[in-house]
């Protein structure tokens, strides 16, 4: 696959902070096809894993009002807060799955005397059509749909993991669908300001393939720095401007928290005040009791990029899909669920 300097046995550490790319690595083999000393890292780039116990606490906190219901995409359903799911507590059709959000527009419709609360979670990739939909639920009704927000940004996370003194990140694979939506100078600040090599590439295996060679190719030919976008087929340098002007019209930037990781300055997007009466926080005076230190769950390391799933005493013994101990065995493109399903010799 690519010429290797077979002198070098530094360990070296590539993130990558995509659930696709997570999931795209893992059903490829790719991280079988590389030497010893070169370790795939996933970062904390699955929305599911990363939702704070406390929102999913609101969540079901909100299904004590028996004229609520909830939607929602169907990972979100085995997330557990700090003592049950949503699945746990899911009544007949009091919580919905959803496949698109203008689903959420389509039940508020149908059930006018219903309360019908929207559970929006993601990252930037999601958040424009969120925010459409926001924005059209503001312009145009149903007067009865509400969103529970928790969506989270990238770039602070990114520099939370890039300045953690544990965690020494040799090269980084960019989220290629953020970067769609932000665009490729949205990452520029890592190879800049933290002098770490940076790619931003596709989801198919030859696409990785060339992500990862470019950036051994940086680390282990002792190569200047650099930054490249190898995703231009989608990923424009500037990103998307009607995406990105609706999730400013409706969003702002707020401190997030993160499962297992706690309080990251502005990492998450709020609604504007414009905005406000559809937050179902306000419509009923909910207050989100934050949890910053969970479980005996090892989500925290393994999102963070310190420990690989086959680490966790729990993973394939207790944890598995079926019966998932933690949030990163739930979602598809979580890494313990992506590493369970498709192998699990590490390295
Ligand atoms: S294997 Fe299960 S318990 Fe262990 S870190 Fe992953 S999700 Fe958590």
């Amino acid at each position: 696959m690519m010429k290797m300097n077979k002198e070098c046995k530094k360990t070296i550490r590539i993130m990558e902070v995509c659930g696709t790319h997570t999931q795209a690595i893992s059903k490829s083999g790719i991280r079988y096809l590389l030497p010893n000393h070169v370790k795939l890292l996933s970062g904390p780039g699955c929305p599911v894993c990363v939702t704070n116990e406390s929102y999913i606490d609101a969540a079901i906190g909100l299904l004590s009002h028996d004229h609520v219901i909830l939607v929602t995409f169907g990972d979100m359903l085995k997330v557990r807060g700090t003592s049950s799911s949503l699945s746990e507590k899911k009544m007949k059709d009091n919580v919905i799955t959803i496949y698109s959000p203008e689903d959420a527009i389509t039940l508020a419709r149908k059930w006018p005397q219903k309360i019908v609360v929207f559970l929006a979670v993601g990252f930037e990739t999601t958040a424009p059509i969120m925010a459409a939909t926001i924005k059209n639920a503001y312009e145009n009704g149903p007067e009865n749909l509400f969103f529970l927000t928790a969506l989270k940004r990238m770039e602070p996370i990114l520099r939370f993991i890039l300045e953690d003194e544990r965690n020494k990140i040799d090269g980084l694979i960019c989220p290629g669908h953020v970067a769609s939506v932000l665009g490729a100078d949205a990452f520029q600040f890592v190879t800049k300001e933290y002098q770490v090599p940076a790619v931003v590439c596709g989801f198919e295996a030859e696409d990785l393939k060339a992500g990862i060679y470019n950036l051994l190719d940086q680390i282990e030919g002792e190569r200047p720095v650099s930054f490249l976008n190898l995703y231009q087929r989608c990923v424009r340098n500037t990103g998307n401007r009607l995406a990105k002007e609706c999730m400013d019209e409706v969003f702002q930037k707020e401190d997030g928290y993160w499962r297992g990781i706690g309080k990251v300055s502005n990492s998450a997007l709020g609604l504007r005040e414009k905005y406000q009466r559809l937050d179902v926080k306000n419509k009923f005076d909910l207050s989100e009791e934050i949890i910053s230190n969970p479980s005996a769950c090892q989500c925290r390391e393994i999102i963070l990029g310190l420990k690989a799933p086959y680490e966790c005493k729990q993973f394939g013994v207790r944890c598995t899909p079926e019966t998932p101990l933690g949030p990163c065995m739930i979602s598809s493109e979580g890494s313990c669920s992506a590493h369970y399903k498709y192998g699990r010799v590490i390295f």
